[in-house]
């Protein structure tokens, strides 16, 4: 078997170089790829270099959201050995700075986050048949979920984090979700998980809508189609996963006086306006979410034990040789949800 792996050189160039395989330190493991889900970054990265000020400047290896099989474990390592499959935290906090001594990891002032240019040299990610990594970023997995269900450890731990802005026990409570994709959808999920009465979710998209039904939605309407004031001060709670600025428009629009607005998705970098007096004269809580802390290891719980069903979001597998046609179909939200590329010999399955 040779070994593949996916680097990024700039915009639209994905370049397959051969990779030799690796050999862990002490205190690390090399992983080889299961599945690696495409994430809203990753395509930034591929199609125009770039994610906001974080510029591809060297060759990126992306994929921050991935599963594997240990390969090869260091002399070190306790309670790991080859052939576990393991979830990937791709987050490494320094665990020394402020907000990680006060228990808010992620947001680390020094993060190094797998599958980011944030950092020179680049944090490099695990679109790569292996990788190596410290022994602490990987979590064992003894059910037998597969690996492309596993890889979405990283995106429910979004969702489970904007459900833990929002106040985490949402018994009784009514929820709007803006945004249908693989967060919106997470997030529709976590909230069901925390006790919502009612999860309604928005999008401008009939596809995405019907499959966010199929995850436990209890409503579903398209934004571009309805009037928001038939829906106006109707939720308690809002998670804003769209990243649009008429998505968060209908949430501070649909939130009761004195709700909760949880901003998970990335709104335009510049020239937005923000309606800030609605937040001042309807006294509402409007809160972000970045990634996730210790919700990972609850994902990854949540997702072994099948006390959720992500398989509706994954739209289709493709092997890492395929990542320029995989990275074309997960752009395409009118047809995909998760794509994931998939380690080189690792059957397809979901
Ligand atoms: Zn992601
Ligand atoms: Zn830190």
């Amino acid at each position: 078997m040779s070994l593949v792996n996916c680097r990024i050189h700039g915009r639209e160039q994905i370049v397959l170089e051969p990779l030799a395989p690796l050999a862990p330190t002490p205190d690390e493991v090399v992983i080889r790829l299961g599945a690696g889900g495409i994430c809203g970054s990753d395509l930034h990265y591929y199609f125009e270099g770039r994610v906001g000020n974080f510029v591809v400047r060297e060759p990126l290896t992306p994929g921050h959201e991935a599963s594997g099989v240990l390969e090869k474990v260091g002399s070190n390592v306790k309670g790991l050995e080859a052939g576990m499959k393991v979830a990937v935290n791709p987050s490494h906090p320094c665990g020394r700075c402020a907000a990680c001594r006060g228990g808010r990891e992620n947001l680390c002032e020094r993060m190094f986050f797998l599958g980011s240019a944030s950092v020179f040299p680049h944090a490099q990610g695990m679109f790569a048949d292996q990788f190596i990594l410290g022994a602490r970023q990987v979590i064992p997995v003894e059910s037998d979920i597969s690996l492309g269900e596993l890889a979405f450890a990283e995106p429910f731990a979004v969702g489970l984090h904007a459900v833990q802005r929002a106040g985490g026990n949402l018994t009784g409570k009514r929820v709007l979700v803006t945004g249908a994709g693989t967060i919106g959808s997470l997030c529709a999920i976590a909230a069901k998980l925390a006790g919502a009465a009612e999860v309604t979710v928005c999008d401008v998209l009939d596809r995405p809508l019907e499959v966010v039904m199929q995850v436990g939605a209890d409503h579903v309407f398209r934004s571009d189609l309805a009037d928001m004031k038939d829906h106006a001060g109707r939720f308690d709670v809002a998670l804003e996963a769209a990243g649009h600025p008429r998505a968060l428009l209908s949430c501070l629009e649909g939130v009761r006086r004195g709700g909760v607005i949880v901003q998970v998705g990335t709104l335009p970098h510049d020239g937005m306006q923000f309606p800030a007096n609605l937040v001042m004269q309807r006294e509402i809580d409007y809160r972000g979410a970045f990634r996730w802390g210790v919700e990972f290891d609850w994902a990854v719980q949540y997702l072994a034990e099948r006390k959720v069903d992500v398989r509706p979001l994954l739209t289709k597998q493709f092997p890492l040789d395929q990542a320029v046609e995989a990275f074309r179909l997960a752009a395409d939200k009118t047809r995909a949800t998760k794509v994931q590329v998939m380690g080189t010999d690792i059957p397809m399955t979901f």
